[in-house]
């Protein structure tokens, strides 16, 4: 990185054009360091689950005619193989949305499927751990996406408000037209909430607040990386709000499919 510094000052001195090559030599450099970093965070967080289940294996070989042991430790070898593959999913879905030409399969999309299909696929959970999901639904709004991506960041936001909240809570997922005439879909709990000077960070990859905690619950540290590129690939964005021991509110919001500026217009065929 000196030698690039170096190389911008001289640059600087013998024109401007130079001095953009130069800065686009540190962008690929600094491209190439956050990949490599990728590839030591996910060879890590791989090894975790595969060295379990390895150990667990050999265990149960050695614990054959102790039914108590093999019930055990088959339990926690399924844990384990649950784990890994949740990664590997979530690794799968990463490298797709950070994808540019992630969004080739657009069409407009109902806002309320949307969110009825993500919050069923979490029903069940909720039901075990007693926190009730409130999808009021009937907004009848659109956008302009891929559906299947757009389920997969509204799921991992109601993932996330089960992971982090307590049994007699209540999770809601709202629809509603938000401000600048964008579509708003709002994940609001009454979880754990997060320290405000941590906020930035929880939408990094592999961050993660309490790293116990969403190992034991399933989570691999890569939600939110996945939902704001959902986000940033049909022009739109996500937020926070939170307050520890009160709750946290996630929005996503993302252009509708009938408001002028929004991809749909340039993309839709004309009618
Ligand atoms: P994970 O798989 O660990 O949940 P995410 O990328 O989805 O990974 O989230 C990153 C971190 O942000 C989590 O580990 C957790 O510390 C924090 N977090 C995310 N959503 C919530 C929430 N609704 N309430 C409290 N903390 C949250």
């Amino acid at each position: 990185a000196g030698r690039l510094i170096l190389h911008a000052q001289i640059a600087a001195l013998s024109g401007q054009r130079v001095l953009l090559l130069a800065e686009d030599r540190t962008a690929a450099v600094r491209l190439d360091e956050v990949r490599r970093d990728f590839v030591a965070n996910v060879s890590h967080e791989l090894k975790t689950p595969v060295g379990a289940i390895a150990l667990l294996a050999e265990t149960l070989e050695d614990a054959a005619d102790e039914p108590d042991v093999v019930r055990e430790f088959s339990r926690r070898l399924a844990q384990e193989a649950r784990r890994l593959s949740a990664l590997v999913q979530d690794i799968i879905d990463l490298s797709r949305v950070q994808d540019a030409d992630a969004l080739l399969d657009s069409r407009v999309v109902d806002v309320d499927a949307v969110v009825t299909e993500a919050v069923s696929r979490n029903e069940v959970e909720a039901r075990a751990r007693d926190i009730a999901i409130a999808a009021p639904g009937g907004s009848g709004l659109q956008v302009f996406g891929d559906e299947a991506l757009l389920v997969t960041a509204v799921r991992n936001l109601v993932d996330n408000a089960l992971r982090y909240s307590d049994g007699g809570t209540r999770v809601t997922v709202a629809a509603r037209s938000g401000r600048d005439g964008l579509v708003e879909i709002a994940v609001i709990d009454q979880g754990i909430g997060i320290d405000a000077d941590l906020l930035p960070r929880v939408f990094e990859r592999f961050y993660r607040v309490d790293a116990a905690r969403s190992r034991q619950t399933g989570g691999t540290g890569l939600g939110l990386a996945i939902v704001k590129h959902v986000a940033a690939d049909h022009g739109g964005e996500v937020t926070v709000w939170s307050q520890p021991g009160r709750g946290s509110t996630f929005t996503l919001r993302l252009p509708s499919a009938d408001s002028p500026t929004s991809d749909s217009a340039a993309a839709a065929p004309a009618a």
